[in-house]
């Protein structure tokens, strides 16, 4: 039992103190980076519950990602020492998700709505313009889910999209499809993530006493990285906040950084106004990085113009110069990074203190392989999503169907997995007799013998299937726990047997990441009694994998400058300093000169992470979409005194050679570099690393390839390698464990190429042949 013992205004300066006992009416603060925005809602949730006696249930507090909300819970709990709980601190979905399990009816859905990922999206969307004969050559997928989504943003219903923009044809086909989309999502009693918050807010508006309910029960509002709301959301919070009026926001505009995501400034800017009785509260001290971070960090935002003049200072020391390398390529970068790690960690620093940033998701494939090659442990953060996979997704889609029997998108996508035999036609014919009596495919298959002009035999598997869903429905009915449903499912279905058989390498990585799944089952199952299928389910939906990121593991963390937004690091690396990649090629291109003031402002967001050091890299050359290409030092890079640099004069020359030239390259669009800036404030590795040198920048990555890489992205922090040595430690004749056959004797024990190749006759289910690093058995 720890109790924090400073107090609640410990640890908090003057502004910061006014800013948590200003509890009654409007509040904005406005303050930049690591200035203690979130830190002062943190103190200002306990100063309520602690000072003013607000009851917990009172108090919401909206962060951005869901892993902030449970940091801040913790925090809470740690100055109240108790209650915290209570509160409810969470993101703006996983708030509207709350909201609408409890009243969808009210709007026509089921509560046990389905959340559709981008995925579902793309082939909701993608069927409709099939059956409306679109060209998604000339209008693709992609445009209609982004107009979409901007709708949606604006609270623009498709009847009222379909009024606005009746002039314009490609709008027209929008709204057509826009229409038709809402209306499937609906028949499928699904809301994809947008709808979260615009069916809350339709909600609000067309039920006054739900709005009136949440209203009393939110009397404190607080709203954290405020800048990064967009219209709808910054609507759900005036609705919500229009009884008591206590409504907290922060931001800092500087960090605005997700308008392509439809976020508006000017709800931030715009809050004065909203609010004319608002307090505003500025913060100036900035309590997180050393001063040279902080001077090159204003010193690039200062290029952005129409801001409002922020000055952020410290009182700690200078600290250590930043460090900038132009490397040739984006292997040497990758390299030089891993050995600056190195270093750092030789010197006492932990993997965890370390983070690589990027602009691009693209480039943490490199820097990921520099990572296992030497040796580092680390995790790459947004990549590829666990949940993205396509076993995890069929296994999710059959626990969805079994969910929600009345969505035919997840019934497709299961109906023929593993194969039975039922091909498009039959499938259509299940569909058009589901329209026909108002029924789901579900509905229409458990029915397959009615459906005209289908052969018994297709009927008869059709029915088979819908059956088999309902026996699982039945089981969750009576009382079986959601793991044993799970495994049973996996068994039942066939799919697990069909991996097994399948018996490769890529189906044994299927098999584990299923077993991953099966364990995310049981913590949940362990972790909340009461909780169903349905509740499960949401909580897949909405992580991310930001969400699991633990102090505990020791780990480098890499992940997109978009991603570390609110967090900090002792040491930070930002790679791909390069016009072009970061500003991005678009953002330069593009008519809008606030493209690349977004640009810069996520320089700013990316420079204000760092505590301790900052590196700044950048490659000559490196692969962009299929292309090598050439491309100068970043312009930000420029926009740095170079008097914070470690090589100042090499800086200072760089920035003068700049000047004197006459035209900007990039002006030109020249594609390829002249290398006028030399190599003399090229990083010389002080401890000789291997491959700084080389001439082919592709010797190095061609060599790695051939040590063989593990087969598998870590899941969940899991690394996954192959072992091709180990031998195993039980011969023919042992009696070993499997984690899923149980126990068997091991019949035959092969040398492939690979691996060990192992035949186990299993007591329960007979023989099985595996490879024996996949099969991990245990001697028994
Ligand atoms: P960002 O804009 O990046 O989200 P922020 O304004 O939310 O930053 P915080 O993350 O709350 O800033 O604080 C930055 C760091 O400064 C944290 O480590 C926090 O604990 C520390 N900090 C904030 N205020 C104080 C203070 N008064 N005294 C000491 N440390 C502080
Ligand atoms: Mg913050």
């Amino acid at each position: 039992f720890f109790i924090y013992t400073g107090g609640i205004m410990a640890g908090l300066n003057d502004m910061q103190q006014q800013a948590c006992e200003h509890v009654d009416g409007p509040l904005l603060i406005l303050a930049g980076a690591g200035s203690g925005k979130t830190r002062v809602i943190t103190h200002r949730v306990a100063y309520l519950m602690d000072h003013e006696g607000v009851n917990p249930l009172n108090i919401l507090a909206i962060t951005f990602t869901n892993k902030a909300a449970r940091e801040m819970r913790d925090r809470v709990d740690l100055i109240v020492g108790e209650g915290a709980d209570r509160v409810w601190v969470s993101t703006f979905h996983s708030l509207c998700v709350r909201i609408l399990r409890r009243y969808a009816d009210k709007i026509g859905y089921e509560k046990n709505f389905d959340i559709y990922d981008s995925d579902d999206q793309k082939s909701t969307v993608k069927s409709i313009l099939k059956d409306f004969q679109i060209d998604p050559k000339r209008y693709p997928e992609k445009m209609f889910m982004s107009e979409i989504s901007k709708a949606k943003e604006k609270y623009m219903s498709p009847d009222e999209f379909a009024r606005r923009n009746a002039a314009d044809y490609a709008a027209t086909k929008v709204a057509e499809v826009y229409t038709e989309y809402q209306g499937r999502l609906k028949k499928n009693n699904a809301m994809d993530f947008d709808d979260l918050i615009y069916k809350t807010v339709e909600l609000f508006e067309h039920n006054p006493d739900v709005l009136d309910t949440y209203q009393n029960r939110f009397r404190y509002i607080m709203v954290d990285e405020y800048q990064d709301t967009n219209h709808i959301q910054f609507l759900m919070v005036k609705m919500l906040a229009r009884k008591y009026r206590n409504l907290c926001v922060v931001g800092d505009d500087d960090q605005s950084i997700y308008k392509f995501r439809g976020a508006n400034i000017t709800n931030i800017l715009n809050f004065e106004k909203e609010y004319e009785d608002a307090k505003v509260i500025k913060l100036e001290q900035n309590y997180r990085s050393c001063g040279n971070i902080l001077a090159a960090a204003n010193a690039v935002i200062q290029h952005n113009e129409g801001r409002k003049d922020k000055a952020l200072w410290t009182d700690q020391d200078a600290g250590e110069k930043i460090s900038f390398d132009q490397c040739d390529t984006e292997y040497a970068e990758g390299d030089l990074v891993a050995s600056r790690i190195k270093t750092l960690v030789r010197q006492g620093v932990g993997y965890r203190d370390i983070a690589i940033l990027y602009r691009t998701n693209a480039q943490s494939r490199v820097l990921g392989e520099k990572m296992v090659y030497a040796n580092i442990p680390y995790r790459v953060y947004g990549g590829t999503n666990f949940y993205a996979r396509k076993e995890i997704k069929d296994v999710l889609a059959y626990l969805k169907v079994i969910n929600n029997t009345t969505d035919n998108l997840y019934f497709r996508r299961v109906v023929n997995v593993p194969k039975r035999g039922i091909g498009e036609a039959s499938l259509s014919k299940v569909e058009s007799f589901a329209d026909a009596y108002g029924l789901s495919m579900m509905d229409a298959a458990a029915r397959a013998d009615e459906i005209p002009g289908m052969a018994v035999k297709t009927s008869g598997k059709i029915k088979q299937f819908a059956t088999l869903i309902q026996s699982f429905r039945d089981m969750l009915q009576d009382g079986e726990s959601l793991d044993a449903v799970y495994d049973r499912i996996l068994e039942d279905t066939g799919y697990e047997s069909e991996l097994i058989a399948e018996h490769t390498e890529e189906s044994m990585t299927r098999l584990e990441n299923i077993d991953e799944l099966r364990n995310k089952v049981v913590e949940f199952v362990d972790e909340n009694e009461e909780a169903g299928l349905s509740e499960f389910l949401e909580e897949i939906a909405l992580v991310s994998d930001l969400d699991s990121m633990s102090e505990d593991d020791n780990q480098v963390k890499l992940m997109t400058l978009h991603s570390a937004k609110g967090l900090e690091f002792p040491y930070v690396f930002i790679c791909g300093m390069e016009d072009r990649v970061f500003p991005s090629g678009m953002a330069l291109n593009s008519d809008d000169p606030d493209a690349l003031e977004e640009e810069r402002r996520l320089c700013y967001v990316g420079i204000t992470r760092a505590m301790k050091k900052l590196y700044l890299s950048a490659a000559r050359e490196r692969m962009m979409h299929g292309n090598r290409i050439s491309s100068d030092v970043s312009r930000f890079i420029r926009e740095i005194p170079p008097l914070l640099f470690e090589h100042e004069a090499d800086m200072r020359n760089m920035a003068k050679r700049r000047e004197t030239e006459s035209v900007d390259r990039y002006n030109r669009g020249d594609l390829y570099s002249d290398s006028s800036y030399g190599s003399s404030y090229n990083y010389k590795p002080r401890t000789p690393g291997k491959e700084y040198g080389q001439k082919n920048p592709y010797s190095s990555y061609a060599r790695q390839k051939s040590y063989g890489q593990p087969s598998t992205q870590p899941a969940f922090g899991k690394a996954f390698v192959v072992s091709a040595s180990g031998k195993p430690d039980y011969e023919v004749g042992d009696r070993v464990r499997h984690i899923k056959f149980g126990v068997g004797t091991v019949e035959n024990l092969e040398k492939g190429d690979k691996d060990y190749e192992v035949t186990v006759n299993f007591d329960r289910c007979g023989v099985r042949k595996m490879f024996a690093s996949f099969a991990k058995l245990k001697k028994s």
